[in-house]
């Protein structure tokens, strides 16, 4: 099942053909807010999925729905309390940053080299049809601002040290993520969450429907160009190991999320590039880019 959120927040079923979407919040046992700072029921929806499902099914095939490109997608997640993002989970990823360290600064290679997870702001995230805004002071100096395209996933029931056998269990389901990264000098936590530094969408793909996530195409091209292209059987530490590791130390809440790291082929992302990225059996996202023009 494709769960979007839409217009004023509301719950939608796209469907297979990816051609339509059911508004299916009537189906949601507890008031829909449609304001996003109300919008717990998208998180009690994470932890409940599993009771929901055939109240959502059969609300979704109640109706033809209405075509998808009719209405405003938004970002498929509201208010996770965390967005955690791996650090070196594709070996030529890792590879290729020494080159780019060696370019533009920044932190040594042993604090980069091995696998490890770290913050984003959930404030930094936006919709598929939003855009990332170039921020002007890294701009004005310079420095480059990687696209990094990754897989995401959302949590489902929440946990704390889960084992790596039932770390499936508490995924809801994956969607494409972007990484936006300001390169060189100071502290990773600020270069990643300026605001729109984390687009996601186009919808969430229930874990049941994606099968088994280590065997996905991931691809971002810019202007027809290839960017990246790597199968997610290349993720360093796999999706149960992320998890595992992960839990150990924060305890994972239904909704957040979790991009699982970049694979190699990051580079500059420039004012009116639009980044389209496309991860096999999760869709495909169109994300432009505002900001400063580009000197050369
Ligand atoms: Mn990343």
């Amino acid at each position: 099942m494709k769960l979007a959120i839409f217009d004023d927040y509301r719950l939608g079923v796209v469907s297979p053909d990816e051609a339509r979407i059911t508004d299916v919040s009537a189906a949601l046992p507890w008031p829909r807010d449609s304001d996003p700072f109300g919008a717990s029921w998208w998180v009690r929806l994470c932890r409940d999925f599993g009771e929901l499902r055939s109240r959502i099914e059969s609300t979704a095939s109640s109706g033809p729905g209405r075509p998808l490109e009719s209405v405003w997608l938004r970002a498929p997640v509201l208010n996770p309390s965390k967005i955690v993002a791996c650090a070196a989970n594709y070996a030529a990823h890792v590879a290729e940053m020494k080159g780019v360290r060696q370019r533009v600064g920044g932190p040594g290679e042993a604090r980069f080299s091995q696998f490890d997870v770290f913050l984003k702001a959930p404030s930094s995230i936006i919709g598929p049809r939003e855009s990332v805004v170039l921020p002007p002071g890294p701009s004005s100096a310079g420095v480059e601002i990687h696209h990094e395209s990754e897989l995401a996933l959302v949590i489902g029931r929440g946990g704390s040290s889960i084992a790596e056998d039932r770390a499936l269990d508490h995924v809801l389901g994956y969607t494409i993520g972007l990484d936006i990264t300001v390169r060189g000098a100071g502290d990773r936590s600020r270069r990643k969450s300026y605001d729109t530094f984390t687009p996601l969408g186009p919808w969430v793909t229930t874990a049941d429907e994606v099968g088994d996530p280590h065997t996905l195409d991931i691809r971002l091209s810019i202007g027809g160009a290839v960017r990246q292209s790597v199968n997610t059987q290349d993720l360093g530490v796999k999706i149960p190991g992320i998890i595992a590791y992960t839990s150990g130390v924060m305890r994972l809440e239904p909704g957040d999320v979790i991009l699982t790291g970049a694979p190699q082929g990051v580079g500059p992302i420039r004012d009116a590039d639009v980044m389209d990225t496309e991860i096999s059996r999760l869709g495909r996202m169109l994300v432009s880019v505002r900001g400063m023009r580009n000197e050369g």
